[in-house]
């Protein structure tokens, strides 16, 4: 199964209202009413009268509501999250695009991101497995919150000034999984709750001004939500990660400090080996470079994910062009990636009045080597 790409091209912003829209969402020619658009139509920066055309599995304009996004290309996700299979979703962009607008999203109950409306129906199908099973299973959900900041790792749950600089540590576990050591879990019964909790590690989460946008995060926020199906002495255990990346600009254009080309560097460095995975394997090339950058380590794209989906963010402006077709070329290439179906299988817990979090260590989102699948 490849990674599920779809593209959303925002609407132009209020500042932006005198400008022309120069990215397109177009259907094939043989799509019929039914189906959605699948090209993004750009120009071609060195020739206007051209135009360049990008196929995704899906393309959505600045009609598209966050409704359409989550009920059309995340939702599903929670089956097979509770089938034991584990979920990524990344939204990978230039800074300005909607990358958190995707992802978090605003206030209000139509501008929820994917995030809180994943919750909502993770725990709803939790509710419904429970009352199901007539109280036989239990569902049990956790989170984990952090971020990597110039390549370290830090728990969204930690204030900044608790944060020892040098982050924290990832290492491999048993099972061949990259986790982070030292990492808050916490768990969440309801929806509220974990609201209350991604709200305040928000707060934490490394925010800087650029000249592209004036609370652009220059940090990987990564999410991951575990849960934890229990049937009599057996529990199954899947996450999903939900991913918004650094800003993927190119930082010649944003008229960086020292600072800010630390922090540049150190994006570009992993959006870069990220990109260099991707060819890698979509390429079928043995050696995938994962280790390279803490966030791919911890993205292990295409490795034990059994579905991914990347959103990728576009704006609809001339002044984004040539990062926007950056982008494009990067998502053309993460189409390609296979991912492997790897189920999770259920454990026996045999240790008695153990919490039922006792689990598989919370960031299994990691490099499960062949040598390590069954
Ligand atoms: P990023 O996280 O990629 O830097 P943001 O999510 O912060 O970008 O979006 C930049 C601005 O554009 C924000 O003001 C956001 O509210 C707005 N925006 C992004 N996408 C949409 C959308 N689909 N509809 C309305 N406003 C949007
Ligand atoms: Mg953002």
């Amino acid at each position: 199964m490849s990674v599920r790409v779809v593209a959303r091209i925002r609407p132009l912003l209020k500042a932006e209202i005198e400008k022309d829209i120069i990215v397109h969402a177009e259907k094939t020619a043989s799509a019929t009413d039914k189906d959605s658009a699948t090209i993004v139509r750009i120009p071609n920066p060195k020739n206007h009268g051209e135009n360049f055309s990008f196929n995704f599995n899906s393309v959505y304009d600045q009609s598209a509501t966050q409704a359409h996004i989550f009920d059309n290309e995340v939702s599903s996700t929670v089956k097979h999250l509770f089938k034991g299979f584990d979920v990524t979703i990344f939204a990978y962009g230039v800074t300005g695009t909607g990358k958190t607008h995707t992802m978090r999203g605003g206030k209000s109950l139509a501008e929820r991101g994917v995030i809180p409306r994943l919750l909502s129906g993770i725990y709803r199908r939790a509710r419904k497995a429970e009352k199901d099973s007539s109280g036989e299973s239990t569902v049990e959900v956790s989170m984990s919150y952090f971020e990597i900041y110039n390549d370290k790792v830090f728990d969204l749950f930690e204030p900044p000034e608790k944060r020892t600089p040098a982050g924290l540590p990832i290492r491999d576990n048993q099972q061949g999984k990259a986790v982070v050591v030292g990492l808050t879990e916490r768990p969440c019964t309801s929806l509220k709750e974990f609201e209350g909790l991604y709200d305040h590690a928000n707060i934490n989460r490394s925010t800087s001004a650029t000249k592209l946008n004036a609370h652009s995060s220059r940090s990987h926020a990564i999410l991951c939500v575990k849960i934890s199906q229990t049937t009599g002495d057996q529990t199954r255990v899947s996450t999903v990660s939900a991913i918004d990346l650094a800003g993927s600009e190119d930082n010649r254009r944003t008229d960086n400090n020292k600072e800010r080309l630390v922090e540049s560097a150190a994006i570009n460095k992993s959006l870069f080996v990220l990109a260099q995975c991707v060819e890698a394997i979509s390429k079928g090339q043995a050696r995938i470079p994962y280790r390279e950058s803490k966030m791919t380590r911890i993205l292990s794209l295409g490795q034990n994910k059994a579905h991914t989906v990347m959103v990728l963010n576009i704006a609809p402006v001339k002044s984004y062009h040539l990062d926007t077709l950056s982008s494009l070329n990067f998502a053309n290439r993460t189409k390609k990636i296979e991912t492997n179906e790897i189920e999770n299988q259920p454990f026996y817990r045999d240790i008695p009045g153990k919490s039922k979090l006792d689990g598989p260590a919370m960031t299994s989102i990691a490099p499960t080597s062949a040598l390590n699948r069954q």
